[in-house]
């Protein structure tokens, strides 16, 4: 079986953020240890491609997870990145991070038109757009042009997946992107009014299309995407009584990571039949997850002892994605 579609898995640390004793242990560049929440004398080793500690810098995990990814976009391959873990772990922080210390996202799009202007030398010319979506309780939901109505993932007549009445905006340099996706960010605040809360319960999705020609000899075409996810909070689907509105979501939720996880688990094993189809997630990012792709599953968990549990939770579905 080939590897080229392997996933990688990394565990990002965040600070702490309250006085809480620390639970969580980074004990070298892959292996990170916790105690064990329901036998405190206890330790669990979890492995992993890479483990970035709570004083890890954007840029150690930029130039861990994306730049890679990059170059396989502009080669023409799709890439993924996804953000996982319970809310409060620091998801948004690692894929969008704050203006002082931006996230993957800033730094991706920078990257990118980087290489453009670098591979400009040696006759190419690209195009680049994005679109900005949300999937929540299983329904797609325009965040560039917001509008209603859940939008349908269909597959062209060459395999290749999309979203139909997606928008797509083209862009030319990081500071194009960077208005447009900031004024794309704010019609989600005004359309939701609890942001926050909103925002751990959708997995909200950038799309980078990259489209490169040769303007000399051979005239060769190039077309990737680039899916950066900032996933639901992993939390939510194990809360206990949730009535209504917010148990369909904690259901969506729950139902589409662990569709996440099995897809990965399939990729990682080779198994000859991958479970793309079980959620709109998967669906999505079937030609990013398998073929000839390349992913890269970001965990995010907190090191305080308030947030053990979760943090065991989130290690051990983790785990079961991870590389063999
Ligand atoms: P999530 O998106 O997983 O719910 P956030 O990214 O919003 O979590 O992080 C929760 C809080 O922790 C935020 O206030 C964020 O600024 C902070 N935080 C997360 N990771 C880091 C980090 N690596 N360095 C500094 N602050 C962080
Ligand atoms: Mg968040």
């Amino acid at each position: 079986m080939s590897t080229k579609n392997n996933v990688k898995v990394v565990v990002r640390v965040r600070p702490k953020l309250s006085e809480d004793k620390l639970w969580v242990d980074v004990v070298d560049d892959t292996t990170l240890q916790t105690v064990n929440p329901r036998d405190t004398t206890k330790t669990d080793q979890y492995e992993f491609a890479r483990v970035f500690n709570s004083d890890c810098s954007q840029v150690d995990v930029y130039n861990n997870c994306a730049i890679d990814s990059l170059k396989h976009l502009m080669q023409g391959l799709n890439v993924s990145i996804f953000a996982y873990g319970p809310t409060g772990a620091g998801k948004t922080h690692t894929m969008l991070g704050t203006p002082t210390a931006p996230g993957i996202i800033p730094r991706s799009v920078n990257g990118l038109f980087q290489l453009i202007e670098e591979s400009k030398e040696e006759g190419w010319k690209t195009e680049v757009s994005y679109s900005y979506l949300e999937i929540y309780n299983e329904k797609v939901h325009d965040l560039l042009v917001p509008k209603e109505q859940d939008l349908a993932i269909r597959c062209d007549l060459r395999g290749k997946i999309f979203v139909t009445d997606l928008a797509k905006e083209i862009i030319t340099n990081k500071e194009e992107f960077n208005k447009s996706f900031g004024l794309a960010a704010n019609n989600r605040t005004t359309a939701s009014t609890l942001l926050n809360e909103h925002s751990s319960r959708s997995h909200s999705i950038l799309i980078l299309n990259v489209t490169r020609t040769q303007a000399v000899e051979p005239f060769a075409r190039r077309h990737g995407k680039m899916y950066l996810t900032d996933l639901a909070g992993s939390e939510n689907n194990r809360m206990t009584g949730n009535e209504g509105q917010r148990m369909r979501e904690s259901g969506a939720i729950h139902f589409s990571l662990l569709a996440l996880s099995n897809v990965v688990e399939a990729l990682n094993k080779g198994q000859a039949r991958i479970p793309y189809r079980d959620s709109k997630l998967t669906r999505l990012l079937q030609d990013a997850l398998g073929g000839n792709s390349h992913s890269c599953l970001i965990i995010n968990v907190a090191p305080e002892e308030s947030h053990l549990y979760e943090t065991q939770q989130t290690l051990l579905f983790a785990r079961k994605s991870k590389r063999i």
